[in-house]
């Protein structure tokens, strides 16, 4: 049977970046040798980093005077990284969820931190709005995608202050005013490769401000300076991100990927508002294109079990809801097909008409 995956992350990825993936580490560019197996700093390797770092640029549209580095760590590590090489005073940061406070946990062991927003006591259901902004703040730290609750600014921000962006989760699904952040951080394994790498886009003028001693490791510029080889990265990764990136080119780049992500979004959210059995969990306007979430309405919760098990006998995978939230989540990032959109929507649809 078909298995139509809507994982949260690790997630879904175009079915010729797995193959080009797999095909590199059988033999990497004729050499007999795998991708796993060669040296980062060999000379066919090189131009994997350069052409990943050139693509990055081209399809965010990165302006002048950033520098694109690949870390491990995943975005966790940004969460301390960031504040570490940003955080002079202050900082304000955006609430919107489990991964917006964890990074400003990790930031207060550098500064102060002022929670500008929060949606906190609505469980995250929605993006706050219309809040002051404090300009006295080295940065205002935001969550673009809201993995675990399915909420999404769709638009940057208009702050008076520089940002840094946790965008692992929609990072290149739309495009973004880079030229608004000192810092863009994501880990890949949402929309941009397997997990082991982490994408960081950082303005260089922004780096060197603050007076801490930075380690070696934790210092964005070591990473900038050396071209992302100051120590081993991860190779695998950084080459299924360049596939990926070439993908997303050919495929008409961001404009484009935004367009289908909506496409995509209207079409299930609309079958959840038709459907009588479901019903979405977030304010319509802030209704994420990534993670789609979705509970039984009050009369048949009792139903959950039920469907979770049907649509799984339908070839759906990964549609269980995150625990902070319950229901079903269909996770729809870039390589999600309308396909598989459908299928999930034929599948309610016979659902409804069973009960
Ligand atoms: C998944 C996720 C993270 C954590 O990523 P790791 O790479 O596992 O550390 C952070 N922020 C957001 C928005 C995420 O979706």
């Amino acid at each position: 049977m078909k298995k139509y995956n809507f994982n949260a992350g690790p997630c879904m990825l175009p079915r010729e970046v797995i193959e080009n993936t797999a095909n590199q580490i059988l033999d990497f560019n004729g050499s007999g040798l795998s991708l796993a197996e060669i040296s980062h700093r060999a000379k066919d390797f090189q131009p994997v980093v350069d052409e990943t770092v050139a693509l990055v640029k081209e399809v965010l549209d990165v302006p002048e005077g950033y520098s694109v580095i690949f870390l491990g760590g995943g975005a966790s590590l940004q969460f301390c990284m960031a504040p570490m090489n940003f955080l002079k005073k202050k900082a304000g940061y955006v609430n919107t969820g489990v991964w917006a406070k964890k990074a400003m946990k990790e930031a207060k062991l550098f500064g102060e931190v002022v929670e500008v927003a929060s949606s906190a006591a609505d469980n995250f259901t929605y993006i706050p709005k219309n809040y002051n902004i404090p300009t006295d703040i080295d940065y205002l730290h935001i969550t673009s995608n809201n993995t675990i609750y399915g909420t999404e600014m769709h638009k940057d921000l208009d702050a008076p202050v520089r940002m840094i962006g946790d965008m692992s989760s929609d990072i290149f699904s739309r495009p973004v005013d880079v030229a608004k952040y000192d810092c863009i951080y994501a880990g890949a394994q949402k929309n941009l490769s397997m997990a082991g790498v982490t994408i960081v886009i950082v303005k260089d003028e922004a780096l060197g401000k603050v007076d801490r001693p930075l380690p070696t490791m934790l210092d964005y510029r070591t990473h900038v300076s050396k071209g992302s080889m100051f120590n081993t990265p991860p190779v695998v990764p950084i080459y299924t991100a360049m596939e990926n990136l070439r993908w997303v080119k050919a495929n008409g780049g961001v404009e484009a990927m935004a367009k289908i992500a909506k496409q995509r979004a209207d079409m299930l959210y609309g079958e959840i508002d038709r459907n009588k059995l479901f019903r979405g969990t977030v304010k319509e306007e802030d209704r994420s294109y990534m993670n789609i979430c979705f509970v039984m309405n009050d009369e048949y919760t009792e139903l959950q079990q039920e469907f979770f098990d049907f649509a799984t006998s339908k070839g759906m995978v990964g549609i269980k809801g995150h625990r902070d939230v319950g229901g079903f989540r269909a996770s729809c990032y870039n390589a999600q097909t309308i396909e598989g959109v459908q299928a999930l929507i034929d599948a309610m649809k016979e659902f409804e008409a069973k009960h």
